[in-house]
């Protein structure tokens, strides 16, 4: 449920009684007070749960206990796919990669991204203009380490994948996928 329309009645009748009342301090009193709300709005612990929903109730088709996951990614897939690591930049295989074919979840085998849609983009990562189709991955607004950014995860089994930007320059999109490589396998397009 939202608050803000609350909050915008609240504003308006403070505000007509400020000045039915004739202070002339208040109108400018009232309108400090509001935007002071609206941010503690934000960081409400009901905003907190709606950002991170998609992992508590865990939606994904694809469920394994932390365990099985663990098995079967080995411990740096694990640190990436599961607890949304980073890899280190440039040691990926698939950051030099260009071979035909198309990448899938590490985790899942999904298709996620196919070659001709990769790019050098310099960054370290390999990098992508957009996933194979639409609901292959999920993007989920990230706010940690201080930045608001765009987290993609696998739509099959949640594993955490990277991040999209805004910076694909010079790409059909004008996106970069920004993927981490040990969150991928590589099947080789059949001659
Ligand atoms: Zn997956």
């Amino acid at each position: 449920m939202s608050l803000k329309p609350i909050y915008q009645t609240i504003k308006t009748v403070v505000y007509f009684l400020c000045v039915l009342g004739g202070l002339s301090m208040a109108p400018s009193a009232c309108s400090q007070s509001a935007p002071k709300e609206e941010r503690r709005s934000l960081d409400s612990p009901e905003n907190k749960k709606n950002m991170t929903i998609n992992h508590n109730n865990n939606p994904f088709s694809i469920v394994k206990t932390e365990a099985e996951w663990r098995e079967q990614l080995g411990p740096e897939a694990y640190r990436v796919l599961r607890e949304k690591g980073t890899e280190r930049p440039f040691t990926s295989p698939f950051e030099t990669e260009w071979e035909a074919g198309i990448y899938v979840c590490k985790g899942c085998g999904t298709e996620l991204f196919e070659s001709k849609t990769k790019f050098d983009a310099g960054c370290g990562w390999p990098s992508f203009y957009q996933a194979v189709d639409k609901t292959a991955v999920k993007e989920i607004v990230d706010k940690t380490h201080g930045m608001t950014r765009t987290e993609v995860v696998c739509a099959a089994c949640g594993g955490h994948l990277g991040h999209v930007f805004n910076d694909g320059y010079g790409q059909p999109t004008g996106l970069r996928y920004c993927i981490n490589g040990v969150s991928l396998g590589f099947k080789k397009k059949e001659e």
